[in-house]
């Protein structure tokens, strides 16, 4: 037997009902002066008000709009404007729970007619689990800015460090050269047993000996003045080339031989040059201790190669055939200040792996290579 007109619209009732009982919105029927008729469960779970409590209290109970924006108000303009749009479409408020707390709510009303009178529904979502999880992004950006300005800081500390290290390893070699050969000139003097030919030699040395030292001072005057440059086209190669002279005497003193296989006809990158600079140094440098910390008497060697991987990308690697990285350490290497050595800072690949994510690129661990160690890095073939 088909069902009555009545059943029907009973039926219709029952499943309206379900839907409105079991929403996760807070659904309220309100009058024409934003008096509460009716609320869903949803209404009392999301904030904590007994029905009896809202039903003939004023909707400004639950969203306290400030003057001049009160759902009443609202209201009322489209009381007098009549149409039949949503009263209001997904505006974010602030409503407000049983304890005062306050509720990030998205709300939507809308106005419907029964019997020639009309009524009004808002629909309220809760947003507070979507603004927490908002607000724990924005405090993860907010901290990794703060750890990228920290790593730039101590960079910038790291760097003049480095520097003035390197300035001593370097000037080191010509200062004693100088101080052997003027005690040498002294003595034969003092002893009146001198030959000008040998004299003059000796002075010859010390001559070259003191350019050496402001050869190294100039070159190092310059990285200085580099870093406080920005981001310009830089020949990928001549950079790696001239690197090495920054470790030289650590290389020779260790017995390390270094090996440049650097691809012919890259193209140019864009990059801060002093920044990738520092990156090649730490990576050498870190090879460096790896092959000074081997106790083994075969040849040690470092190798830096530079190829072109994509129309897009290009390759930079550091590999040595020192002790090798294991696993467990693989997973602590890129971390700030995780060092395996005495005087370490455990910064050089922290810093490293912020600039070259800087400059678009990558820097990692090759895994698969296991007779040393491999970095390597990639950065964008980009023109300014
Ligand atoms: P630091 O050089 O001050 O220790 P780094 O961040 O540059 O800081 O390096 C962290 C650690 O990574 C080093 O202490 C070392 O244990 C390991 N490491 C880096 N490069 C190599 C390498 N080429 N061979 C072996 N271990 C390495």
């Amino acid at each position: 037997m088909p069902a009555s007109p009545d059943d029907a619209a009973l039926q219709q009732a029952a499943r309206c009902k379900a839907i409105v009982d079991n929403a996760v919105e807070a659904i309220i029927t309100m009058d024409e002066n934003g008096i509460v008729t009716h609320v869903n469960p949803a209404t009392t779970a999301i904030f904590g008000y007994p029905p009896g409590e809202l039903i003939g209290s004023s909707i400004a109970l639950l969203i306290p709009a400030p003057p001049g924006e009160e759902l009443e108000h609202s209201i009322q303009s489209y009381l007098e404007t009549g149409t039949d749009t949503p009263v209001i479409s997904r505006r974010e408020l602030s409503g407000r729970s049983t304890d005062g707390a306050r509720i990030a709510v998205e709300l939507t009303l809308v106005a419907i007619r029964v019997d020639g009178t009309r009524e009004f529904t808002a629909i309220l979502r809760d947003l507070s689990e979507r603004k927490l999880a908002e607000d724990l992004i924005r405090q993860r950006d907010q901290q990794t800015l703060r750890t990228r300005e920290h790593l730039a800081r101590l960079d910038r500390l790291y760097i003049s460090a480095e520097m003035s290290t390197g300035i001593a390893h370097e000037l080191n070699q010509p200062l004693t050269t100088i101080a052997l050969y003027a005690q040498a000139c002294r003595r034969l003097i003092e002893n009146g047993a001198g030959d000008p030919a040998v004299e003059l030699q000796a002075l010859d040395r010390i001559e070259k000996s003191a350019r050496q030292a402001g050869e190294i001072i100039r070159e190092f005057r310059g990285l200085v003045s580099r870093h406080k440059a920005g981001h310009e086209q830089v020949d990928i190669n001549r950079l790696i080339e001239n690197c090495p002279t920054l470790i030289e005497h650590d290389l020779l003193s260790r017995n390390i031989s270094l090996k440049l296989e650097l691809a012919p006809n890259l193209p140019s990158v864009h990059v801060i040059q002093v920044q990738i600079q520092q990156v090649v140094l730490y990576l050498l440098r870190n090879a460096s201790d790896a092959l000074a910390s081997e106790t083994g008497t075969g040849p040690k060697w470092i190798v830096i190669r530079s190829e072109r991987l994509s129309d897009l990308w290009l390759r930079v690697a550091v590999r040595d055939n020192g002790p090798g990285i294991s696993n467990a350490l693989a997973a602590r290497i890129f971390q700030p200040f995780f060092t395996t050595k005495k005087n370490g800072m455990g910064m050089g690949l922290a810093i490293s792996q912020t600039i070259i994510g800087d400059h678009g690129g990558e820097l990692r661990l090759n895994e698969d290579y296991r007779a040393g160690a491999e970095f390597y890095f990639t950065l964008p073939i980009r023109t300014a």
